[in-house]
C-alpha cells in the first residue's frame, strides 16, 4: 500500500459503528479505506476466549439491553444465538445476602412523573434528588438512584442531565427490558461483520493512528502514522467514528485528531456530552465457590449487589455454568479507581468478594484476572457518553455532516434511544452511510 491513497470515502475508527458503515457503503459499490489505530478490529467489543473456561471474558460489551434486531441479525449470520442473562439478584443487606425484592427506582421514576421532569428547565439528577421533587424520597431510593446512574450509565449524577435519565427510565424503557447476551461472546457479532466486508471494495488498515483531518466542501486528507511511518490518504468523504473522548482529547495527546477548519460547530454538543468512566474486572477461580456456599443458596445467582462497596456489583456468566465472576464499578468512584494499577484493582474487586461472599475456608483461589482499562485507553478516552445538563439536542448535533465531506458515526452519536450501547454504534453507522451514499449521488 502507497502512503498516498485516494478512494471515495475514509472511515476512521473500525468498531461497531465504523464497521456497520464499512460493510454498507461497501455493497453499495464505494471504494471504503478503514483506518484502525488498534492492531484488531472491535474498539470496545473485545472478547477473550480462555478454553476449557466454558464463559467468554468480556473486556467491554457483554450484555444486549433490551431487544436488539441488528446484533440478533448478525449473530444469526454467524450461527450463533443469544442467551437469556436474567437471574436471581442477591444484595449485601446489613452484612447478609438477601434475594433483592423491591426496586426503589420505581419510587424515583414516580417523583419524575409526578414532577413533570420533561416539561420542567433541565438540572442535574442531584439537583433533583435534593430539591423540592425529591422530598418525600426515602433516602434509600436516592442513593439507589445516585447508584444506578453512576453504575449503569457511568455518569456522575452532579453533571447527568434530568431529562436524559427520565427519558432513560420512562415507563417500557431500560428499566424493564431484559438483558441477553451473544453466546460465545461479542466477538461473534464481530466476526459476522468483518465477514461481510466486501474485500474488492473495502480496505481495512489497523495500526493506523490518524492525527490529523483536513476537510473542504469537496474532499478530506487524513494524516497519521501506519506501523510508526508518517501515513496520508486522500478521499471525497469521511466517517469519524472514534469515540467521544477521543473527539474530546486535547490536541497533541495521544489518539487526539486535530481538524482543519476546527469543528465549530460541534463545540457546544462536545461540551454537553461527556465521556463516562468503567471500571470492569473479569475473576477466573479454580471452582465456581459462590454455587457451593450455604448449601448451594446462591447457586442460581446472576447477580451480586453490594451497595457502597469499591466494587457495587458482580454478574456471573449464567445461564453458563462458568468459574467467572464480573466486577463492575462506573462513574465517579471508577474514575477514582482507574487512577490505580491494574494489580490494585484486581485486589479490590477481590476483597469486595471476600466481603460479599466471605470464606469459611480461606479466599477463593484466583486462576486468573483480567482488566482493561478504558479510561487510560488513549483510543477509547471513557467507557461510553452520556448527556450533560442542557445537553437535549447534543447527540443530534453530533451526528450532523458537515459540508457534505465529513460524517459523524458512534454510539455517542446515536439519535434512536441506543446510545451508548453496541446497538446506538451499529445503527449509527448504518445511518451515517446513508448519509454518504445520498451525498455522492447528489453530486453524480
Ligand atoms: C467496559 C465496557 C462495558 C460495556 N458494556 C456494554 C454492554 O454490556 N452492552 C452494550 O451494548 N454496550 C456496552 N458497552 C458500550 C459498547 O462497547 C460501545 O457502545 C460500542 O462498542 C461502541 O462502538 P463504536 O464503534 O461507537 O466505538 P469503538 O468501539 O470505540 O470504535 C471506535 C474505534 O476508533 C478507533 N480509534 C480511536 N482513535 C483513533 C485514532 N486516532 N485513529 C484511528 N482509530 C482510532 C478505536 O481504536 C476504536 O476501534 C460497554 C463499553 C465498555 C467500555
Amino acid at each position: 500500500m502507497s502512503s498516498e491513497d485516494h478512494q471515495d470515502i475514509i472511515l476512521i475508527g473500525a468498531g461497531a459503528a465504523g464497521l456497520a458503515a464499512a460493510a454498507a457503503l461497501g455493497k453499495s459499490g464505494r471504494s471504503v479505506l478503514v483506518l484502525e489505530a488498534r492492531d484488531r478490529i472491535g474498539g470496545r467489543i473485545w472478547t477473550h476466549l480462555e478454553p476449557p473456561l466454558a464463559a467468554p471474558v468480556e473486556l467491554g460489551a457483554e450484555f444486549i439491553h433490551g431487544d436488539s434486531p441488528e446484533t440478533s441479525a448478525l449473530l444469526r449470520q454467524a450461527g450463533a444465538s443469544t442467551v437469556d442473562a436474567s437471574g436471581e439478584h442477591w444484595s449485601l443487606i446489613e452484612g447478609r445476602l438477601q434475594r433483592r425484592t423491591e426496586s426503589l427506582l420505581g419510587k424515583v421514576r414516580a417523583a419524575f412523573e409526578r414532577a413533570a421532569v420533561l416539561s420542567q428547565p433541565d438540572v442535574s439528577l442531584e439537583s433533583f434528588l435534593c430539591g423540592e421533587g425529591g422530598r418525600g424520597l426515602p433516602e434509600e431510593a436516592r442513593e439507589m438512584a445516585r447508584a444506578f446512574v453512576s453504575g449503569f450509565d457511568a455518569a456522575d449524577p452532579r453533571l447527568v442531565s434530568l431529562h436524559s435519565v427520565a427519558e432513560e427510565w420512562r415507563s417500557g424503557g431500560m428499566l424493564d427490558s431484559s438483558q441477553s447476551r451473544p453466546l460465545g461472546g461479542y466477538r461473534t457479532a464481530l466476526l459476522a461483520l468483518s465477514a461481510g466486508l466486501d474485500g474488492s471494495r473495502v480496505r481495512l488498515q489497523l495500526h493506523t493512528v490518524v492525527s490529523a483531518v483536513r476537510w473542504n466542501d469537496h474532499s478530506v486528507e487524513v494524516e497519521g502514522r501506519w506501523l510508526g511511518q508518517p501515513f496520508r490518504a486522500h478521499a471525497r468523504k469521511a466517517i469519524v467514528t472514534v469515540p467521544l473522548g477521543v473527539l474530546k482529547a486535547a490536541a497533541g495527546t495521544p489518539g487526539a485528531i486535530r481538524f482543519t477548519p476546527p469543528l465549530a460547530a460541534k463545540q457546544a454538543a462536545l461540551a454537553h456530552l461527556l465521556s463516562g468512566p468503567v471500571l470492569k474486572v473479569a475473576l477466573h477461580f479454580r471452582r465456581p465457590f459462590w454455587e457451593e456456599r450455604d448449601s448451594g443458596r446462591y447457586a442460581d445467582a446472576s447477580f451480586f449487589h453490594a451497595p457502597g462497596k469499591v466494587f457495587p456489583t458482580f454478574w456471573t456468566a449464567l445461564p453458563v455454568r462458568a468459574p467467572l465472576l464480573n466486577g463492575w464499578v462506573g462513574g465517579p468512584p471508577a474514575a477514582r479507581l482507574a487512577e490505580l494499577p491494574d494489580e490494585q484493582i484486581i485486589r479490590h474487586a477481590m476483597d469486595c468478594v471476600s466481603a460479599i461472599l466471605p470464606a469459611g475456608d480461606g479466599v477463593p483461589e484466583l486462576q486468573a484476572a483480567y482488566v482493561h482499562n478504558w479510561a487510560r485507553d488513549p483510543y477509547a478516552q471513557g467507557a461510553y457518553s452520556y448527556v450533560g445538563v442542557g445537553g437535549g439536542n447534543a447527540r443530534e448535533v453530533l451526528a450532523t455532516p458537515l459540508s457534505g465531506t465529513l460524517f459523524f458515526a458512534g454510539e455517542a452519536t446515536d439519535t434512536t434511544g441506543e446510545a451508548t450501547t453496541v446497538t446506538g454504534a451499529l445503527r449509527s453507522g448504518a445511518r451515517a452511510a446513508l448519509e454518504v451514499g445520498r451525498h455522492l449521488e447528489d453530486r453524480r
